[in-house]
Formats: C-alpha cells, structure tokens, sequence
C-alpha cells in the first residue's frame, strides 16, 4: 500500500521543524523526511567528548526574524551575548576593534579623522532603509558611503560577521546592510548549543502527531494523480503528498525533480562557503583573548563558552576559528587547516596542548544562496510552478539568510499551504450552500 500524507515536509533542519510546528496545529497529517540519522540539518550540534560543539560558530541574532519566530512557538532560547571588544589583525599586529563604545575611542587603528567617519558611518548605517539599497552591491554602497580605507575594511569585517558572505563586489548590499544593522542589535549563543532548539521543535511537532523518518533520503519527487506528489524515498519506497516542503538546498530539489521540468534559476544558485575549527581545551593560555578577526585576511575566532553552556565541565573552553571563502576562490584543505592552525596559534600560543577535541571542516555551506541583486523577485512566494510544491529554507527566503531565512520562510511556506486550505474549506462550504 502507497502512504498517503497530507504534507510531507523534505529536511529535519530549522526551516523543516518550523513549517511542521506551524502546520501542526491544523489536522492535516505531517511526514518529515531527513537523510540524516541526526536530525538538526546545520542547527545540529555534536557532542564530542562531553563538549557540545555547534557545527561552526552559531550566533542568534537578538533582532533577527529568528528569534522572534522561535520565542512565538515557544521555544526557550537560554545563553548570552558577548562581549563586542575584541580585536582586529593584520601583519602580525593587533589592534582594538572599534565596535564596542570604549575601543571606538581608544583603539590605535584609527587616527583622529577616521574614528569621526567611523562613528558618523555607523549611526548612518543603524539609519539607513536597505530597502532603498535594492539595486547596489556591497562594494557598491561601501564606496558611497566610507572615503578611508580603514572605514572600507570596517564595514567589510562587519559584512563578514553579519553574513558569512565574502563577495562585497556581488553580494546586495540590502540583504548586507539588513544583516549588519541586526548584527550590531546584539548576538545570543546558545547554551547547550542550536541543537536545543531543534529538540524543543522536535518534540512539540511529536506531541502534536507529526512523524519523523529518519535516516531517509528522498531520491525523487514528481506530479502523481489526483493532484499529489510521488516521492520515492532511498528503500524504494514510494508516498503520496497533497504538498511537498522542500527545504534542501536549491541544487539538491532540482535532482529530485526527474522527469519534471527543472527550475532554471534554482540551478544558478550559489552557495556561501567557509572553513570551520570547531576546538574544546582544558583551558585557554590566554583567557582574556576571546574574539578576533583579520583586517584584510577573512578570518574569524571567538571563544563561545564564556556566554554558553557548552561544556560538562565550566573551566573547558570551547572555541572556533572559521575561515570565509569566496565563491569563485579553491581551497586546498591543508593550506586552509595550516592557515586557521596559525590563526590561533597567534591568539592563544600552545593551545594545542590542551586539546580535548577538534573538528576541522574545509569547506561547508554556511548559506544556500549568496544572496544577489534581484533575487527576491524570484523568491517571493514558497509555492512553486509544480502543484503542490513549496520551498523553504535558508535560500528560498526573499529578504533573509542564515537562521532567520531558514526560520521565516519555513512559517512562511506553512501560512501559503494553511491559507490555501482554508480557501479550499471556503470554497467547498460555498458550494455546498443552499441557493435560494
Ligand atoms: C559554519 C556555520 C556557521 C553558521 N553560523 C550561523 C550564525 O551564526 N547565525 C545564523 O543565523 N546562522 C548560521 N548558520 C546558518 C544556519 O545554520 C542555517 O542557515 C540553518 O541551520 C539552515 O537551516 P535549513 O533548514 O534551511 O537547512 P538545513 O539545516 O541544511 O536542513 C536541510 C535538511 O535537509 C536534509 N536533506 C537534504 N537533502 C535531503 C533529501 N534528499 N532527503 C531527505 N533529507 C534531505 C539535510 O540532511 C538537512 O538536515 C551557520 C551555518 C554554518 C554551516
């Protein structure tokens, strides 16, 4: 016998959780389907020698979609922010970063003339309507907006931090600048790391009835009669779905659709990529340092324990050192592991010596999409031209990236099929009406 489901929801990552949640408070029956024997996608957080160690540096945004969304459903989101003092490098030398109030006024990378740019630049930017930034690239607005070079490098740091993006000359400079204003609203990291706010998602969807198969992947996914989908799943096994929400990436939907026609601007999507250290130590050899990054070399670190429960023990330290790669660059995965290596070695000189445990991951997505000028037009509904087939995830989001594009567009795709059901229901209940 086919199962029949009235949704079946492609991905147990955020965007998947958030659609199932939203859709359980309807009747209709809810079937995730995640590849993986975790569930999580890249929310998921491993432990690894009783250290919990988010995949790369996960940071919620206090004024992003995300929090908002997840707080509406009731997940408890429990950590804290840290610190903006950090500091900035470049050839071997360090320098306060000008982000928090105190290193703005005393930090020596900027002379007396670039600190009042920098401080006039930054109320510009907390004002300005990315809205109005719709048709500039990042590199475009940056020059509009900086005359120094040092303000140009301090509004592509803050780019980075925001978005993990490392393209200012392709990247919209409205997704950017809307980053970068909720960035500077503040950060949460999260105790126990994001795999506590997959677990809360997981378990209130199981309580409300929804289903989770899991390791399973979906090979392939076409129109079927009587308007549902077929989807074939890794065992062979075939399910019908009245909807679909796929939430894998752009590329992997397109595979799925054998035999059907293939979204073309789904296939030009490029992802966001970056190289990640993910590091537990007994202890830090130079407590005081626990954020950086380069000037010039796209280099992030920050030690994430001193705001998070990330550890059985308190006194460990868990850390990461993270590398932002550009689209069209290659990477060698030794020169990149040596380069982060010695990233840390300059902050925190021996740390090997206190190991617990370590991942080291070349080049993981980090976003779906970089996100490019005109790229809402095409993305803004979760429906697609297939019947019955909406997307959701970190890319299928028109305004958003990162944990708010993945947390909005998977409420997102839930309001179209709920609304799309309630006209039906009206639909049906007109037809049914007596005519007098
Ligand atoms: C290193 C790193 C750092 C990050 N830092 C931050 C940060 O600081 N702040 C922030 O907001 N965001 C951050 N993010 C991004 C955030 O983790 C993602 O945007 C979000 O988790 C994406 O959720 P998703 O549901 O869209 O996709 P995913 O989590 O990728 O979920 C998709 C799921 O679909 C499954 N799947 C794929 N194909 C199939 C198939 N054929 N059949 C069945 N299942 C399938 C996958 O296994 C996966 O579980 C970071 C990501 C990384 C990697």
């Amino acid at each position: 016998m086919t199962q029949k489901w009235d949704i079946v929801i492609v991905g147990g990552g955020l965007a998947g959780y958030i659609a199932a949640n939203y859709l359980s408070k309807t009747n209709l029956s809810i079937l995730i389907v995640e590849k993986g024997k975790q569930v999580g996608g890249r929310a998921r957080t491993n432990k690894m020698d009783q250290q919990y160690l988010n995949l790369g540096p996960h940071a919620l945004y206090k004024k992003g979609k995300a929090k908002s969304i997840l707080e509406e459903l009731g997940i408890n989101l429990h950590g804290k922010s840290p610190k903006l003092s950090g500091i900035l490098m470049e050839d071997n030398m360090e320098y306060a970063a000008p982000l928090a109030p105190f290193e703005l006024f005393t930090t020596s990378l900027l002379n007396g003339k670039e600190r009042i740019e920098w401080v006039s630049v930054l109320l510009k930017l907390m004002n300005t309507d990315p809205e109005k930034l719709a048709e500039l690239t990042l590199q475009q607005w940056v020059k509009q907006t900086a005359h120094s070079k040092k303000v140009e490098s301090l509004l592509y740091i803050l780019g980075r931090l925001a978005t993990y993006c490392h393209a200012p000359e392709m990247v919209s400079a409205k997704v950017i600048v809307a980053n970068m204003k909720n960035a500077m609203g503040g950060v949460l990291y999260l105790d126990g790391g994001w795999q506590t706010i997959i677990d809360q998602l997981h378990n209130k969807a199981s309580l409300s009835g929804v289903e989770v198969k899991s390791p399973t992947l979906v090979k392939q996914m076409k129109p079927a009669q009587q308007d549902h989908l077929k989807l074939v799943l890794s065992n062979d096994e075939e399910i019908l779905a009245k909807y679909v929400i796929c939430t894998t990436g752009p590329h992997e939907l397109n595979e799925m659709l054998v035999e059907t026609e293939q979204n073309h601007f789904f296939s030009k999507i490029t992802p966001v990529r970056g190289a990640t250290l993910d590091v537990a130590l007994t202890k830090l050899p130079n407590p005081k340092r626990l954020f950086a990054m380069g000037i010039t070399d796209p280099l992030y670190y920050s030690v994430h324990s001193p705001y998070a429960r990330l550890s059985d023990d308190p006194k460990n330290a868990v850390l990461h050192v993270f590398k932002y790669h550009h689209p069209n660059d290659t990477h060698d995965r030794a020169i990149v592991k040596n380069e982060l290596e010695e990233f840390l070695d300059q902050l925190q000189p021996g740390w090997q010596q206190y190991v617990i445990t370590r991942r080291f991951i070349p080049n993981i997505i980090v976003n779906q999409r970089l996100p490019l000028i005109g790229d809402e037009q095409k993305l803004q509904r979760s429906k697609t031209e297939i019947p019955g087939l909406y997307i959701a995830g970190d890319w299928a989001s028109p305004h958003s990236i990162l944990a708010d594009g993945a947390v909005s567009s998977g409420k997102q795709a839930a309001a179209e099929i709920i609304l799309n059901e309630e006209r039906k229901d009206s639909a049906n209940y007109e037809r049914r009406l007596p005519t007098i």
